[in-house]
This record gives structure tokens, sequence and C-alpha cells, in this order.
């Protein structure tokens, strides 16, 4: 309890999946959180869900592809929250399945947009407000996609390569101001990315479900709230001195 009180935050993507699980997490630590999604009526019914309980929280719709619109929302939920000491660029999209000899251009460019200029113009517009407070933390949402092969989905990959080195880049550059930048690298999570992927690509969603969860040495698939913590320790003081970090919660995917 209460390791984000006093901070405000604001979460892409926030509406369901890991996302959601971050945005809960963090107002249950003492956050005001913004959720910033697409998902209108997921993510307004969140913020009313929270709000009930006693957390400040509220929706935009944003999609972080437009970079005006991201400006705009961030703009507001720091005039409403009192600032924003917390960026958590978790928005993605997985792309369709398919080996790189069938991808097309306009594929390609739209897991760009959403993974890594998303990314960017989050980080980008939530610098000013977080030099306006004398620091920050930026939690960027990478995957073990980042760090090795899985194979069939080449556009992912390189977003979330990108979002890696992008992440070490603004963590040296931003250090000095106080401002943190890690990213983290989640295995599969159970979300409805993963259930729509697997859906895609097997016949069986339950066999599929086991065999996704079996490529992790602990055997299972992880969930939205293994992500969650995560973001809350990267986002609190107790992480003060860690900058530039690639978190892997994979339940031992990439320790082989
Ligand atoms: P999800 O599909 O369940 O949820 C993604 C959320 O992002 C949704 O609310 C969606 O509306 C929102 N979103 C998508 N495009 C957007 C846009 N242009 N603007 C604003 N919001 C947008 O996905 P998830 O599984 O919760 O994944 C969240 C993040 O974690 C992604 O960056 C993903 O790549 C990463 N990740 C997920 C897994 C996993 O196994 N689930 C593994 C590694 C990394």
């Amino acid at each position: 309890m209460n390791r984000l009180s006093g901070k405000t935050a604001t979460v892409t993507g926030g509406a369901i999946g890991i996302g959601r699980a971050c945005v809960e997490r963090m107002a249950k630590e003492g956050a005001k959180v913004a959720i910033f999604d697409v998902m209108q009526a997921e993510g307004e019914a969140l913020a009313r869900e929270l709000a009930a309980e006693g957390h400040e929280v509220a929706f935009w719709r944003v999609d972080v592809t437009d970079e005006a619109a991201v400006k705009a929302a961030l703009d507001a939920a720091a005039a409403r929250f009192g600032g924003l000491n917390v960026m958590v660029n978790n928005a993605g999209i997985s792309g369709a399945p398919k080996p790189t000899d069938q991808v097309t251009e306009e594929e390609w460019d739209r897991v760009q947009a959403v993974n890594v200029k998303g990314v960017f113009f989050g980080t980008k517009h939530a610098i000013p407000h977080m030099r306006k407070a004398g620091g920050g933390s930026i939690v960027n949402l990478s995957s073990i996609a980042g760090l090795v092969g899985v194979g069939g989905v080449s556009p992912y990959h390189a977003s979330k390569g990108a979002v890696r080195l992008m992440t070490k880049n603004d963590a040296i550059t931003y250090a000095a101001e106080g401002i943190r930048v890690n990213s983290i690298h989640p295995g599969y999570i159970w979300t409805p990315m993963v259930e729509n992927h697997l859906r895609a690509t097997s016949p069986d969603l339950e066999a599929a479900k086991v065999a996704a969860g079996s490529v992790h040495p602990v055997g299972h698939m992880g969930e939205p709230d293994d992500i969650a913590w995560a973001v809350v320790y990267l986002a609190s003081d107790e992480a003060k001195f860690v900058t530039g970090i690639e978190l892997a919660v994979d339940g031992g995917y990439t320790a082989r």
C-alpha cells in the first residue's frame, strides 16, 4: 500500500490487459492515474470503477500514433492531477503472425507506428512535465521479443528491439535530470493480445495455451499483475538508482 502515494501516472493502452492491471495496481498503491486508450467504453468503465473505490483515475481517448492527441491529453492529465511523475508506455499491437516474406509494407508500418512512434510521442511529451516536477520514471513495455527471436512476427520483434534501445538511450540522456527510463520484457502473459494471437495460429485454444505456457521454464504463462508489480517497482522511489535496465518478467524464458 502507498508505494506510489503522491505520484501521478499515465498508462497508455490502460483499458484492458497488462495496461489495465498497471492502472489498478498503481491506483491501489496511491497514485493518481490517467488512462489513455482507443477503447473508450472499457477505459471509461475502469475509471468509473476505480473512482467508486475512492481512487483518482480518469480516462482520455487517445490514439498513441497521434502526436497532437498525446500531447493534449498529457497536458490535460497533468493539469487535472497536478503534474506527471510516471509514464507507462504500454499500448502495443502484435500485428499479423506471418513470415517476413509475406508481411506487407502497410502491416509493417502500422506495428512500428503504435509500438515505436507511440513510445516516442509518449516520452517526448511526458518529459517537459517530469522536468517541471524535478524528475520522473518512464516505463516502456518491450517484450521477450525485444531480447531474443521467437519466430513468425518480424515487425513486432523490430518494434520491441527498438523500444529496448530507445529506453537505454533516453536513460542516459535524461539521467542528470532525475528522469529514469527502463524497459520491461514480459514473457507470454494471458491477455486479449495473446488470446487473439493463439486463436489466429491454432485451431485448439486450450492446447495452444498449454503449449504457450510450456515454453517458459516455470511451465505456465504469466498474469497481467506479474507485470503490474514490476511497473510499481520501477515507478516507485524504491528504484531510484535503477535506470536503463531491461527487466525480464518472463518465467525464465530468456534465462536459457
Ligand atoms: P492487449 O491487446 O491485451 O491490450 C493492448 C491495449 O493497448 C488495448 O487496451 C488497446 O486498445 C491499446 N491500444 C492498442 N493500440 C493503441 C493505440 N494506437 N492507441 C492507444 N491505445 C492502443 O495487449 P497486452 O497483452 O496487454 O500488451 C500490452 C503491452 O505489453 C504491449 O506493448 C505488448 O506488446 C506488451 N507485451 C505483451 C505480452 C503478452 O504476452 N501479453 C508479452 C510481451 C509484451
